[in-house]
């Protein structure tokens, strides 16, 4: 299990070009073994032309098979043992017990995908049975189901080395649904992307899968990202990542394809939570200390960390205020994923920092000057200078939020309706003041893909009714999620059969059912 630093094509191990680059330990700044290649652009066609040509084969492959191909990959993810732990935790700063849970929840993942192809479902047939004396016209018989789009493009994200890169969410979901995947490394974990790669060919060989269906293009600067995005053979596009690298790829999908295609971006979001008045007053100790710990969580790197905590003015907020700043102060500082994300996180500190007219700073951790350590911050305003000032809203990516306090509960309610998109919005509330506060949550419904009472946003379970995503900035495409197994359905669409023989039917649309699976038969829901 040496790492070789090279690209995987389909395969084939490659490294044609020369630039190259190191993986970094975030903990203490130093280089970490091996010399990765970044992948050229005829790299990047190869895999293209291969997944294409995977397509032809894998397309056709049943909902058994496809299983047993993701239940091969967990399994060989899981035999890459404590290697993959410790590579991926040098290469993050991330404890190996939180690496240890990604892993669990990456091959989950893959296993409870396996378990919706099994089952057979998913493929929404739909089936409008020909009736041949109807009048004034005959109708033909018409056969409907979701089919793959070909190849995807996925780009991981830094702060889910496992769950949201090479097998992450993306990948299992393009492969469930039928697609071969190209993934574009991140520059951030290169190890742990190529040790992936390696337990997803040992699965295609062992479950005889074609070899294009999979391929691994690494790269530290956008070129790479940028011919994936732009091959004529690449059909989707799954990206997770900053706001900043996920529209920089949506338009280029736009202005440099002449085929247009879905681009799939989830990006940055701010997690707006709203404390209620009598949950302020009944919960505040508790709310103080798990909403530090959620904010901190990972250094803060969730893309569903809470940023901004919306209260009323009222007279149960000093001890809130009191007792947060006091939970923030005793936060060890801990390492950021990379120097440019610890670069833009202190960034966006000083700016609220030497902004005193808008934002206070009620608080801050620990410092430390090792490595690329990030400092809990807690900042608060007013919600007149949160609805006057739009970069308020914005997220910065680290352990850092923004309490705002309303002096109304008008002022409250237009808070939220001046709110963009986000991932997701919580309410920390009894059930009065859930009664009392119906229209924010209505106002909020049109915000966010996810709405929470009393449990905090960061943690996001893989299942069929999760839906991670949201409005425009939080996603490029609110109409889909990107974790749990409805994700599925961004690398399809549907084709429908007229009048065709049972015999060229997929085994879906036959009539007499073989797979057993739940259809819309003439209208109705049965098996
Ligand atoms: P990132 O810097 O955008 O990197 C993500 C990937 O995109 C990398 O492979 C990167 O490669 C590539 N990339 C970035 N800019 C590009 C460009 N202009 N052209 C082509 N490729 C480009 O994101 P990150 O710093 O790893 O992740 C942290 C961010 O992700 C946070 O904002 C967090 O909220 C967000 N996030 C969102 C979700 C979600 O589900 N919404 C989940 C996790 C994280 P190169 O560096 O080689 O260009």
């Amino acid at each position: 299990m040496e790492l070789t630093g090279k690209n995987y094509i389909a395969g084939n191990i490659s490294a044609k070009g020369t630039a190259t680059f190191k993986g970094v330990n975030p903990s203490d700044a130093t280089e970490l073994p091996t010399t990765f290649y970044e992948a050229t652009p005829e790299e990047v066609a190869e895999a293209a032309v291969k997944g294409h040509e995977a397509f032809a084969v894998y397309r056709k492959k049943s909902g058994q098979e496809k299983a047993d191909f993701l239940d091969a990959i967990a399994d060989e993810i899981n035999n890459l043992g404590n290697v993959l732990i410790e590579r991926c935790s040098a290469e993050t700063g991330l404890p190996p017990a939180r690496i240890e849970t990604e892993r669990a929840r990456t091959t989950g993942q893959l296993k409870l995908f396996a378990t919706v192809l099994r089952e057979g479902s998913w493929v929404d047939a739909r089936i409008d049975t020909a009736i041949p004396d109807r009048k004034p016209m005959p109708r033909s018989d018409f056969r409907y189901m979701q089919k793959p789009l070909g190849v995807v493009g996925v780009f991981g994200a830094s702060n889910f080395p496992l769950a949201f890169s090479v097998a992450g969410g993306d990948t299992a979901s393009a492969l469930a649904s039928g697609c071969p995947v190209i993934v574009k490394g991140h520059p951030s974990h290169p190890g742990t992307c190529e040790l992936v790669a390696m337990a997803i060919n040992k699965a295609v060989e062992k479950t005889n899968m074609p070899k294009g269906v999979f391929s691994l293009v690494q790269g530290g600067s956008i070129a790479v990202g940028m011919a994936l995005v732009t091959h004529p053979y690449v059909k989707a596009i799954g990206f997770t990542g900053s706001t900043g690298g996920g529209m920089a790829i949506f338009k280029a999908a736009i202005n440099e394809r002449d085929e247009p295609i879905p681009v799939y971006s989830e990006m940055g979001s701010t997690n707006p939570l709203f404390i209620l008045p009598e949950a302020l007053k009944e919960k505040s100790e508790e709310i103080a200390k798990g909403l530090t710990d959620s904010v901190t969580l990972g250094t803060g790197q969730f893309c569903t960390n809470p940023g901004l905590i919306f209260m009323n003015n009222d007279d149960n907020l000093e001890e809130f205020q009191k007792q947060t700043a006091k939970h923030f102060e005793e936060v060890e500082a801990t390492a950021m994923l990379n120097k440019g994300i610890k670069a833009a996180f202190d960034r966006g500190v000083a700016e609220l920092v030497n902004n005193p007219d808008i934002v206070k700073l009620a608080a801050k951790g620990k410092e430390s000057s090792e490595g690329y350590k990030g400092i809990a911050h807690l900042f608060e305003t007013n919600a007149k200078n949160f609805i006057e000032k739009a970069f308020l809203e914005e997220e910065n990516f680290g352990p850092s939020t923004l309490n705002i306090v309303a002096d109304s509960r008008e002022e409250l309610l237009a808070s939220a309706r001046k709110m963009k998109g986000h991932l997701t919005a919580t309410l920390f509330a009894t059930e009065n003041d859930l009664a009392n506060y119906t229209d924010l949550i209505e106002i909020l419904e049109q915000k966010v893909g996810r709405l929470i009472i009393n449990e905090f946003p960061t943690g996001v379970e893989v299942c069929h009714a999760m839906v991670h995503g949201g409005p425009f900035p939080a996603t490029s495409n609110s109409r889909s999620t990107s974790v749990g197994t409805a994700a599925m359905l961004r690398f399809t669409r549907p084709v429908c059969y007229q009048n065709f023989p049972e015999s060229l039917l997929p085994d879906e649309l036959k009539t007499n059912n073989p797979l057993g699976i739940m259809r819309l038969f003439n209208g109705e829901y049965k098996r």
